[in-house]
This record gives structure tokens, C-alpha cells and sequence, in this order.
């Protein structure tokens, strides 16, 4: 399959009009006939779906048996049965396409079931969620990138205020610069989460609590970070010929989609105390 799907783009499709945060309650199905599986069911919100070479889809093979019955599937673009039904608008990534997409009778070969098709009930459903140990990560980043963009704009705004080799002392700072410094903090030690994060991804280490602390505080910080270069740029901040105000608006999804910061904080707490999803909800 590596080789097989190698190069192409790929968008992800996990959530549906009932199911978000928890995406164990998925109903899009997928039933075996012959060497296929046929997919019925509808998802939400999945960037790039419209112009990615395919979308992985998360469809149930037994509702009954529960999250361990969940699987992904490959589908190409232009399969018969998969259709774009619309295109949302949004608060930010405007230049990301968010598609609302149906899949009626969709047959897609056995071979596009990503890991093992054995339903394997002891496992649950830690094969999909290893996907979020990769992407995590990534949208950490993302929201590190954003967050930089807008420090890097607030300071070249200021930069007649500032101390350009930090040697004033913090309490002899003005305010402004120690709000600034303050967040360079905060970044910094985000960016730090999301590389370990990364590595680990990249060594094969398990990292599903790490993945999700670097996604909870990048996330948070980007968000406070872009918003707050706002207020220190004020009018000039809010208008459209900055970009601050457009790093403001794209940072809140990073926050939300790949898990939102209130289900990383929960993954982590889960983890941290040694408790299932069922016994910490
Ligand atoms: C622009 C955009 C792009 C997206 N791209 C994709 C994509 O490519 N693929 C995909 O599958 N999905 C995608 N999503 C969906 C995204 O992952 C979900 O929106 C997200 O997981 C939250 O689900 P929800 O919107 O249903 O909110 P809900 O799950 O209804 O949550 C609502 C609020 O309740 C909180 N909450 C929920 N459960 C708990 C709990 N147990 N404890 C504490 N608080 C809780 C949440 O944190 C949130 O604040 C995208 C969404 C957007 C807006």
C-alpha cells in the first residue's frame, strides 16, 4: 500500500453530521462483496476534499461490535458513488476547500482497507487513532508556523521598541516588549513539544500522549499569540491590509479540528492516570 498510494494526496474523512469529537460513533458503513467493500454514509468537513487524489474514509465494517470495528478506506477521486455536495465557508483557511461528502453504494476494492481488516476487538480501535499520532503533530506545527508569522510581523512593527539582542533586563522592558517576549516564551517551548512529538513520530517511538501535548499547547498558544498581536497592533491589527488579522482567524481551527484542546487534554489525562476512554469521559 506504501508504495502502491505513494506521492498521491489524500484527504481524511472521519466526521459526520453525529459525530465529531467522539469518533467512535461513526455510521458510515462498509459492507464486504467479493473483492470490494461498498461504503454508505456522509461526511462533514473534510479539508481538501475536493482536491485531493483521494480521501480516506473511517466507515464501520459491525456497528455492533463497537470502535474496533472501525477501518479506513482509500478512495479515489472519481469513484463512482462519492460525490462533493458542497463546499463550506469558513472563519478562516479560506484557501482550504472543506467539503460536505456523500458516498451512496461506493465500491471500493478489499485492497484500499488501510492495516488489517480482521476486526480484532481486544486492539479497539488504536490501528485509525495511530493516524492522529502523525497528524497531530503536524497541526501543532501548523499553528507554530501561524504564531511565527504573526511574531515576526508585530516585531517588525515595534521594532524601534524593542531590544534586538534581549539584553535589557525583563522588569526594565517596556510592557510591550514584555508581552512580546513573554510569547516568544510560549512559543518557543511549543515548538520544542512539536519536534519531540515529531521525532518520535519519525523513530517509530509510541507518542500518542506526546502528539497530543504538543497539539494542546501549540494550539493554545498559536491562538493566543496570533490574537494578541492583534491587540498590540490595534487599528493597524483589525484591517485587511495586515495579515495579522488573517493569522488571528486561521489559527482558531488548529485548535479544533484533529481533536479539539478539551479531547487532547482529556487523551492526556487519560494517560497520565491510567484510565480508558470509558472510565474518563
Ligand atoms: C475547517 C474545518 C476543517 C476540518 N477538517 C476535517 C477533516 O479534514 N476531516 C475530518 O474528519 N474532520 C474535519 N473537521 C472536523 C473537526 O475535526 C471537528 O469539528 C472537531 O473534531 C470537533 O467536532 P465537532 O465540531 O463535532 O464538535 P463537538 O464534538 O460537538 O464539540 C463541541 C465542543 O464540546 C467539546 N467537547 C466535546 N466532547 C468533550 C468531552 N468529552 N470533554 C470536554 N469537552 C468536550 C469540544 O472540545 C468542543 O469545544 C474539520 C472542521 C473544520 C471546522
Amino acid at each position: 500500500q506504501l508504495e502502491r498510494f505513494k506521492g498521491t494526496w489524500a484527504a481524511m474523512a472521519i466526521t459526520e453530521p453525529g459525530c465529531g469529537s467522539d469518533s467512535a460513533a461513526i455510521r458510515t458503513t462498509a459492507t464486504k462483496d467479493g473483492d470490494d467493500y461498498i461504503l454508505n454514509g456522509e461526511k462533514i468537513f473534510v479539508t481538501s476534499g475536493e482536491r485531493a487524489d483521494s480521501v480516506v474514509v473511517w466507515a464501520t465494517l459491525d456497528k455492533k461490535l463497537g470502535r474496533a470495528a472501525i477501518k479506513s478506506f482509500v478512495v479515489a477521486k472519481g469513484t463512482p458513488g462519492m460525490k462533493v455536495e458542497r463546499l463550506e465557508h469558513k472563519l478562516g483557511i479560506k484557501a482550504s476547500d472543506t467539503a460536505v461528502i456523500s458516498f451512496i453504494d461506493c465500491r471500493v476494492p478489499a485492497a484500499n482497507l488501510l492495516g488489517n481488516p480482521e476486526i480484532d476487538v481486544a486492539k479497539g480501535f488504536a490501528g485509525v487513532m495511530e493516524t492522529f499520532d502523525n497528524t497531530r503533530p503536524l497541526v501543532a506545527a501548523m499553528a507554530i508556523g501561524c504564531a511565527k508569522a504573526s511574531l515576526e510581523r508585530i516585531k517588525e512593527i515595534f521594532k524601534d521598541q524593542l531590544d534586538p539582542d534581549y539584553t535589557t533586563p525583563y522588569l526594565q522592558t517596556s510592557n510591550l516588549a514584555a508581552q512580546i517576549y513573554r510569547m516568544e516564551a510560549e512559543w518557543e517551548a511549543a515548538r520544542l513539544l512539536m519536534i519531540k512529538a515529531t521525532w518520535m513520530a519519525d523513530n517509530k517511538k509510541p507518542n500518542s500522549k506526546e502528539a497530543s501535548i504538543a497539539k494542546a499547547k501549540a494550539g493554545r498558544v498559536g491562538n493566543e499569540i496570533t490574537l494578541k498581536c492583534v491587540e498590540l497592533a490595534a487599528s493597524v491589527g483589525y484591517g485587511e491590509d495586515e495579515l495579522l488579522e488573517k493569522w488571528a482567524r486561521d489559527s482558531k481551527i488548529l485548535d479544533i479540528f484533529e481533536g479539539t484542546q478539551q479531547i487532547q487534554q482529556l487523551i492526556i489525562a487519560r494517560r497520565e492516570l491510567g484510565k480508558s476512554s470509558s472510565e474518563l469521559k
